[in-house]
């Protein structure tokens, strides 16, 4: 039989033997007492990373932006928040359900970014009808899209000057920097710890295109961590001997980082191979995630294509636009079978 080839999501990958091993062999402790030196080794590490005092080893994305949201705002305020922004569209909610903390989403431009003009029209005055407008939350990458750093640089100061506070959503905040590295010629860990630099907070998934089974970490000042250190034991965060899940987030810190490239070069590399097919409009990848669109006469023909490429151990999402996600499971091979296989699907 041959391997499945998962483009659904870079969440689908296993922990790699040596991964498994250094969980294996992880020092544990409770980490509700503090406890848990792997769980501290962890937060130390990436607090180092990108620069910042303190982080908080979290369950998940998810959580990691509640717990953000919850500790920049009060019942009553809002966030500035892209509308296809993860902490606002795809979260259920929970700011506004657990915090009674409203999002105040804004149209994004073609390249991901919010405009400035937006972001400060969408601020709010110190009046009694409006909620206090008090953070701005950004993503990056976004739908697979680098943001440019000078934007990053100039939406963080408008902010700030507006005396907001500034949230990443840096679930793939290595897959941006490593794109950016692509860019400037620098180095990954410096150009995350550049993009990082520009906010309070950031929020970094450990369970996506770094390869381990389960967590995020959030990032910030030692006030900050310690609220959102509340807030997680109030959403039932607080974990045990979570050392064990740990210990793989700071194995994919040291090994996993550098090969992300990898995957960015697989994307461009389907992105190439789909680019001759008629029937789609492939999107030019910034990272690991490509966008294709079936357009004119195969517009309504994504279901079949989805179903075609299952049949063959090929599988994508396809929610909106088709979306193939590359990760440390996904080689050149499986790459090149699906190119084939959907070249077969359109008959060219
Ligand atoms: C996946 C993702 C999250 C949430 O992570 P989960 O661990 O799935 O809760 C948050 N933000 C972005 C941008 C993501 O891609």
């Amino acid at each position: 039989m041959t391997a499945i080839v998962d483009l659904r999501s870079d969440t689908v990958t296993q922990p790699t033997t040596a991964m498994r091993d250094a969980m294996m062999t992880a020092l544990l402790g409770d980490d509700v007492f503090g406890d848990d030196p792997s769980v501290n080794h962890l937060q130390n590490t990436i607090a180092d990373l990108l620069g910042f005092d303190a982080a908080l080893f979290v369950s998940s994305g998810t959580q990691s932006n509640l717990c953000a949201i919850l500790s920049h705002c009060q019942r009553g305020d809002e966030y500035i928040v892209g509308q296809f922004a993860h902490c606002y569209r795809w979260e259920g909610g929970g700011a506004a359900v657990f915090g009674s903390v409203q999002p105040q989403p804004l149209q994004h431009q073609a390249d991901g970014t919010i405009a400035l003009e937006d972001i400060e029209a969408a601020v709010k005055p110190d009046d009694a009808h409006f909620a206090r407008t008090r953070l701005l939350a950004l993503e990056n990458t976004i739908g697979g899209k680098l943001l440019p750093f000078s934007y990053l640089q100039q939406a963080t100061q408008l902010a700030k000057g507006k005396g907001l506070a500034t949230h990443l959503d840096g679930a793939r905040l290595f897959n941006a920097a490593t794109a950016q590295a692509t860019l400037t010629g620098g180095d990954v860990r410096r150009e995350a710890q550049r993009i990082s630099g520009c906010f309070d907070s950031v929020s970094v998934c450990l369970s996506k295109g770094l390869g381990a089974p389960v967590g995020s970490v959030l990032c910030g000042g030692h006030d900050f961590i310690a609220r959102a250190h509340r807030i997680r034991k109030m959403a039932g965060g607080g974990m045990r001997q979570s050392g064990m899940l740990a210990a793989a987030g700071t194995y994919a810190l040291d090994f996993h980082v550098d090969r992300l490239s990898k995957d960015h070069a697989l994307a461009q590399r389907l992105a190439e191979g789909l680019a001759g097919i008629p029937d789609l409009q492939v999107e030019a990848p910034h990272s690991n995630i490509l966008f294709v669109d079936l357009v004119d006469s195969a517009k309504a023909r994504s279901a079949e294509l989805i179903q075609y490429l299952k049949l063959r151990g090929i599988l994508v999402t396809g929610l909106y636009r088709l979306r193939f996600v590359t990760h440390l499971d996904v080689d050149a091979a499986g790459i090149d079978r699906t190119i084939e296989a959907i070249t077969k699907f359109f008959g060219v």
